[in-house]
């Protein structure tokens, strides 16, 4: 008999799985269970779509013959609930689904605003294709909006808005855009082009209450007592991971799903991948929440293979990488560069990793070459953390040498150097890399 694999989701982790199981074993039945009625797209590339730099068909990485190609049984309905002893999953409608082995990759929800007035007609959030499309449809009525969030997606909101010329008003919890991962100067940077295109930042703004006229947002009120009249509030202070469905059938959970390093649940047959995976990190111990787009691919096809097989393969957490844009300005963010302030958001932003929250110890060089903002974190004689700001040319190079452990004690105290040439140091360093790996 085939072995049958249920995969609840429907992004990258379950959709890597698939690829992973169908690339081991010809021969299985693989189901996919999923509740977006769009099927698999890039969430990451919602922000181009609310800019209007892409329409909306750009967004889907598969073409349909991908789809078939990986002989899937896909199914649109929401999973409600798993019976592990029976290995049943029981969908929306009351049908039942028999599993061998079942994966749970259904991501994370945004964080609704908990205060009065959060239910009101022109609340919205960012989560997928439906929010993006609303949106853009309130955009088209709305002359202000409020943005609150400290993370990738409240930006997005807010060039979405500004590219539809809405005035946007931007809350910030201090006076700084998300502080836990950005240095000051990077935090500045952001906020500076921010300014100049146009959007009013409101630092140190609470929102208190939001503030309606027949059913629909008509202004919102700071902590300060301040009305704002806008039309629409976006709410971007977080994502949880929905562990619902495994914690209601009684599988380990904290943040996330519990998982071991072949990604299997508390229960053998069940395993995890994408947002809703919580990982032990192999380096610090510490047990890690990811809301990244690679770290869901990757994840989705560790416990795709020790599904169809013997669980055996290893999941290897990599330095957390994500190149994004913010502000405008393209940003690659990787490895170890967290700056231990306060968190500004209530759960993790998207596009962000929990090792970014934690303080890196290592020593900072932070310094502003031609078009490029450069940080290095620099660890016992390797590069631990980098971010790159503007110019991308350092961003491949310093992912390379992070990823690979790279040696590079001999620029070290060139590096820290006043006015150093960080470029070509560390091209330099990568060159000789690459020439001693040929
Ligand atoms: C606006 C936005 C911007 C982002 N920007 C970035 C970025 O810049 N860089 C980056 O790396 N990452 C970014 N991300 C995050 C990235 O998209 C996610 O980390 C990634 O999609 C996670 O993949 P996943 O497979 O775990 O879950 P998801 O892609 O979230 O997919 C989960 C799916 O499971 C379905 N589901 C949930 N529960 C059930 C159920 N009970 N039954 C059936 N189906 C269910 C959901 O409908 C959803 O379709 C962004 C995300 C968003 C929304």
């Amino acid at each position: 008999m085939p072995r049958r694999h249920i995969l609840i989701g429907g992004g990258p982790g379950a959709i890597a799985a698939a690829e992973a199981i169908r690339g081991a074993d010809d021969g299985a039945e693989i189901v996919l269970v999923g509740a977006d009625p769009h099927g698999y797209y890039s969430r990451p590339g919602l922000a181009y779509y609310l800019t209007n730099e892409i329409p909306e068909e750009r967004l889907f990485p598969f073409t349909p013959d991908d789809i078939l190609s990986l002989s899937l049984n896909t199914i649109t309905e929401r999973a409600l609930g798993i019976d592990t002893a029976a290995h049943t999953v029981t969908l929306e409608s009351g049908r039942q689904l028999a599993y061998d082995r079942l994966l749970l990759a259904t991501g994370s929800r945004a964080i609704s605003a908990r205060v009065p007035g959060a239910d009101l007609d022109g609340v919205v959030k960012l989560d997928g294709m439906d929010d993006a499309r609303d949106i853009v449809r309130r955009s088209r009525k709305a002359k202000a909006a409020v943005v609150v969030g400290g993370g990738i997606t409240a930006l997005e909101i807010v060039e979405g808005l500004r590219a539809r010329r809405v005035h946007v008003h931007y809350f910030m919890r201090r006076d700084r855009y998300w502080s836990n991962v950005l240095s000051e100067s990077e935090s500045r940077i952001v906020l500076q082009r921010l300014l100049s295109e146009g959007v009013e930042i409101h630092a140190y703004t609470e929102l208190a209450r939001i503030l309606g006229s027949d059913g629909r947002v008509a202004a919102v009120e700071t902590g300060e007592g301040t009305r704002i009249p806008c039309g629409l509030v976006a709410v971007a202070v977080g994502v949880r991971p929905q562990i619902e469905l495994a914690r209601e059938a009684g599988l380990e959970c904290a943040r996330g799903v519990l998982v071991d390093q072949y990604l299997r649940s508390s229960d053998p047959d069940i395993f995890a991948a994408g947002d809703v995976a919580e990982v032990a990190d192999p380096h610090t111990g510490h047990r890690v929440v990811e809301v990244l787009w690679s770290s869901a691919v990757a994840k989705g096809r560790v416990a795709g293979l020790n599904m169809a097989m013997e669980p055996t393969h290893v999941y290897e957490q990599g330095p957390p990488l994500n190149v994004t844009r913010l502000a405008g300005l393209y940003t690659t963010i990787i490895g170890t560069v967290g700056s231990g302030a306060d968190a500004d958001l209530e759960g993790i932003a998207r596009g962000d990793s929990q090792v970014w929250s934690e303080l890196c110890s290592a020593a900072i060089v932070e310094a502003q070459r031609g078009d490029a903002h450069i940080r290095l974190a620099l660890g016992d004689g390797i590069i631990v953390g980098a971010v790159v700001m503007g110019d991308q040319a350092l961003s491949f190079p310093l992912q390379e040498l992070i990823e690979a452990h790279v040696d590079v004690s001999g620029i070290a105290a060139a590096l820290e150097a006043q006015e150093a040439p960080i470029v070509e140091l560390v091209n330099g360093a990568w060159a000789d890399w690459k020439a001693q790996r040929a």
